[in-house]
């Protein structure tokens, strides 16, 4: 007998649900995607984004990796971008973490959980530079809580920081980037009130064009 049997049966359950509530939605799928978001989210199995945001098949385009980091140096994430900036024309691109996240406590740990570790480097410079306010949290629950927060941050800087994005800008076209986190103990995401939509809001160190 084949393999996870049950989750073919699942696919096949959705798939003709889905075709029950709108007979052409696979058929307009296939021709093109044209989602307005671009979500760069934690891997955690408990934050699906198109359902967290109530979206259907073929609006939102997703990238996702352990605790939510944009390095400048990774070709995955940044090609997911490029593409979703230049081909896609999203509009909006969505950094989300989310409390809880295995990737930031253990990075808040001293201690060596094999390759990740040098992945969770990109977290532990956040937690260097940031050491100050966050050390002088006592609450270790808040202390992780703030630290999930800045790092969604900084990643929102390093997605804006690329020449992906203001190349985007130095075109005109519309383009927002956002810091959001999703609180898994109640299903609700928090809006950290970063939205970052001009060269402008950039520290000049950063900028590769000029402002015009
Ligand atoms: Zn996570």
């Amino acid at each position: 007998m084949r393999e996870l049997q049950e989750l073919f049966e699942n696919n096949r359950a959705w798939s003709e649900r889905k075709v029950k509530e709108d007979p052409e939605t696979f058929k307009r799928l296939a021709q093109k995607q044209a989602p307005k978001y671009l979500w760069i989210g934690c891997s955690d199995s408990r934050i699906p984004a198109n359902e967290v945001l109530g979206l259907e098949p073929g609006e939102i385009f997703v990238h996702r990796n352990v605790a939510n980091i944009v390095p400048h140096t990774d070709i995955n994430c940044l090609s997911v971008l490029q593409y979703g900036v230049d081909y896609l024309n999203v509009e909006h691109i969505i950094v989300c973490g989310h409390y809880g996240c295995g990737g930031a406590l253990a990075a808040m740990e001293n201690g060596q959980f094999g390759l990740v570790d040098n992945w969770l480097r990109h977290l532990r410079d956040v937690y260097f530079r940031e050491k100050e306010e966050l050390d002088s949290l006592s609450d270790p629950d808040e202390r992780s809580k703030r630290f999930i927060e800045l790092n969604v941050l900084y990643q929102v800087m390093n997605v804006c920081h690329t020449t992906i994005v203001q190349n985007a800008w130095a075109k005109k076209k519309k383009l927002s980037i956002h810091g959001w986190i999703y609180d898994i103990s109640t299903g609700l995401l928090k809006d950290l009130n970063c939205c970052i939509s001009a060269l402008d809001q950039i520290d000049e160190a950063y900028r590769t064009l000029k402002l015009h």
